[in-house]
């Protein structure tokens, strides 16, 4: 898909910290083919007086622009792509001053415009799966909602979400057989949170398949050796990855995804969410 020029048209709180703009374009055909879930955009934030071209291939452009005017890309799920109409959703996790695209994201009002690249993903709910295990923090409530919606009216799943607190927790809606768990912060240390929940939950009969997005630490070295190792599932049962790292801009998560991925043999399973372009990966089933 060509870079994209969208406009803000509505913005709202899905929670005090989760703040979804929908976005509309002239164009959103890109989209007209996309069938993942946890499909994204790669949102690029231009630098102030430096003229880009239309298209906008920060790949390409690394080897003939300063990498001071490089614009900042960073990568959102595009929830409820509506291909006639135009539009599409992004929820933004609002989490502070630092950063890029949450402050602005914070900050925007209808007719604010953005770029985007896209859209590339990798997971939907296998229909053959005997059972769905949804797990992530707020940065993947956007795709655990979009997989929910998915889910036919008979499926079974289980779901377990990181939040700040009570506040904080979204109306989510699924299948009847969907068992949501919010986990909460409260303040104190996240660690092992997600692991521990997922390690807790009551294991279903039959084939599990599974999709584990949040913060890197907590999703590969926490819950990923659960799954992998003492529940046996293979690649083909499970979407994992980070889609941020603590104390990392995006750019410097993207190195430490390339450091992951050179130490650890099972590699990363969805590595090619945080490069510059967007990649379309095959479902690998
Ligand atoms: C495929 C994919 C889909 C994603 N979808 C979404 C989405 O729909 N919504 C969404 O909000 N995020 C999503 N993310 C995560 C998002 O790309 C990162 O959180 C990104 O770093 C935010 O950019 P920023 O400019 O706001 O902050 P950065 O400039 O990248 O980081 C600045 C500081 O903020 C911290 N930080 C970054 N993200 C968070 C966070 N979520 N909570 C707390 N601290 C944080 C960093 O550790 C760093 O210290 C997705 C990531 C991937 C790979």
């Amino acid at each position: 898909m060509p870079t994209t020029r969208f406009e803000v048209t509505a913005t709202s709180w899905v929670t005090p910290s989760l703040r979804r703009l929908q976005l509309q374009t002239d164009d959103l055909s890109g989209f007209r083919e996309s069938v993942f879930t946890d499909r994204y955009v790669k949102l690029v934030f231009p630098k102030a007086g430096v003229v880009y071209p239309d298209q906008i291939d920060v790949r390409a452009m690394r080897g003939t622009m300063p990498p001071e005017d490089l614009p900042v890309v960073r990568t959102y799920t595009a929830l409820h792509p509506d291909v006639d109409a135009g539009t599409l959703d992004i929820d933004f996790v609002v989490h502070g001053d630092e950063g890029i695209a949450g402050l602005w994201a914070a900050n925007a009002t209808i007719g604010d415009r953005l770029l985007a690249n896209g859209p590339g993903g990798a997971y939907s709910p296998d229909p053959t799966a005997d059972w769905h295990l949804l797990v992530g923090d707020e940065s993947a409530l956007p795709a655990v909602t979009a997989a929910l919606e998915a889910l036919p009216s008979d499926a079974e799943a289980r779901v377990i979400v990181l939040v700040d607190s009570a506040a904080h927790e979204p109306t989510l809606v699924g299948p009847a057989g969907a068992t949501i768990t919010f986990l909460h912060r409260d303040g104190g240390s996240v660690d092992g949170l997600l692991a521990n929940a997922v390690r807790e939950l009551e294991w279903m009969d039959g084939r599990v398949h599974a999709f584990v997005h949040g913060e890197a630490e907590e999703v590969m070295r926490g819950v990923r050796p659960y799954l992998r190792t003492e529940r046996g599932l293979g690649r083909d049962q499970l979407s994992i990855s980070g889609y941020w790292r603590r104390g990392r801009t995006e750019d410097g998560f993207r190195q430490w995804k390339a450091e992951f991925a050179r130490v650890d043999s099972d590699g990363n399973d969805d590595a090619g969410a945080n490069a510059d372009s967007v990649r379309i990966h095959a479902r690998g089933r």
